[in-house]
């Protein structure tokens, strides 16, 4: 078998036109939105496979587009050989950041697609078969009546973010509503207004809620900032969605700074990669809960596969509610079951996508998310700035007791 060619299908997630944008300008209509990008590689007899790529996608098609001129011709059934071409390939050296983590990770997990379906086996049972059938997942809740409607639908686990500002009373509120034998976490996002001091104050204020993990609790670049938080707050700590390859995530794991992991699935590198760096953590003692924040439901598939057969795997993050079409632009949809997804039995990955769904959706930007008034790591009042590493003025208004 011979690779002929890949495709890619881009596609924008989530915008939708608000009254704000008549204030604010078209931006507005962005707020959340994201672009979710899909890889079809073919081959000459006709099987092909499915990929996702996430972290930059509209940049990362680029990449992928380059990346074909090394594969036309290939047997894809080396998938290992390839996934070295491709790392030596891009630069001459293996630093790839998100964008080139992204590009190979689509690549790889749709050649796993293409072994599976001419085996006939799903991609987990060529991995050393399953722990278990089910995955568990968590959910995001910021209010009581949000972590009720997930207890409802049967969620053991829910995420409370902070988005902006620190509010300790709203991870009181959640664990009030599902009690003691739900899980519970805090996603900071690596609020770059925050110090370690910050990070380490905020951390000892979360103590007594008994979380199962307190995220990001500091901007991820200098990890000798979060080495002064780990050492000085007791709750497990989590991070490492931004990282690619076995390279990328060693220091977190190496130094022990975190006791769950969380490689994204559409750019950590691949599913082989995923599968070294839980090897990585267990021999830490540290669980893994892959990042699926940015990811559309081809990675999610592709997460699966890795999650039911690593040991340490602890919970899978979903966004279930991101986008209503979710579900339009692949087939089959994920079986969803008190709060676990299914592990799919078909052979490759399980899943294919819907290129007229996609079409419906053209991308138009990558921009997510702006400063304003309200948001994320900019000062009230200084959006124009642009500054990453804020100043503390104004702390007081981020940390909310
Ligand atoms: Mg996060």
């Amino acid at each position: 078998m011979k690779i002929t060619g890949i495709e890619t299908y881009l596609m924008q997630v989530g915008a939708r036109p608000s009254a704000a944008s008549e204030t604010k300008g078209i931006y507005a209509d962005f707020r959340g939105s994201r672009n979710w990008l899909f890889v079809k590689v073919l081959t000459d007899e006709g099987l092909y496979g499915i990929g996702e790529c996430s972290g930059w996608p509209r940049v990362i098609e680029t990449a992928v587009k380059d990346y074909a001129n090394l594969l036309i011709g290939e047997d894809p059934a080396n998938i290992d050989r390839l996934w070295s071409k491709l790392f030596i390939g891009s630069m001459g050296h293996g630093v790839l950041g998100t964008v080139g983590g992204g590009a190979l990770t689509g690549i790889e997990m749709a050649l796993w697609d293409i072994k599976g379906k001419a085996l006939g086996q799903p991609v987990w049972n060529l991995l050393g078969g399953k722990f278990r059938d089910r995955i568990p997942v968590y959910g995001h809740a910021k209010t009581p009546a949000q972590a009720k409607a997930l207890l409802e639908k049967g969620y053991k686990a829910m995420k409370v973010s902070f988005t902006g500002a620190v509010d300790i009373s709203k991870v009181a509120a959640v664990r009030e509503t599902v009690g003691p034998e739900i899980d519970v976490m805090v996603d900071a996002h690596g609020p770059s207004w925050a110090t370690p001091q910050d990070a380490i104050q905020v951390g000892r204020a979360l103590e007594e809620f008994d979380l199962l993990f307190y995220e990001d609790p500091i901007a991820p670049e200098n990890l000798d900032a979060l080495q002064r938080v780990r050492d000085n707050v007791t709750i497990p700590l989590a991070a490492g969605e931004r990282l690619s390859t076995i390279w990328g995530l060693r220091p977190l794991i190496e130094r022990e700074l975190v006791d769950v992991v969380q490689p994204d699935t559409g750019r950590a590198g691949g599913i082989t990669q995923m599968r070294k760096i839980a090897a990585m953590a267990e021999a830490h003692y540290i669980t893994m809960a892959p990042h699926s924040g940015s990811l559309g439901p081809v990675a999610e598939y592709a997460a699966l596969h890795v999650m039911a057969t690593i040991p340490n795997a602890l919970m899978l993050e979903r966004m279930e509610n991101d986008w209503p079409g979710r579900d339009t632009v692949i087939i089959p949809a994920p079986q969803v079951t008190d709060g676990t997804l299914h592990l799919p039995t078909a052979p490759g990955l399980g899943v294919d996508i819907v290129p007229e769904e996609i079409a419906k959706h053209p991308s138009i930007r990558n921009i997510s998310m702006l400063p304003d008034d309200d948001g994320w790591a900019y000062e009230r009042g200084t959006p124009d700035e642009a500054v990453y590493f804020q100043t503390r003025l104004q702390r007081r208004l981020k940390l909310k007791r």
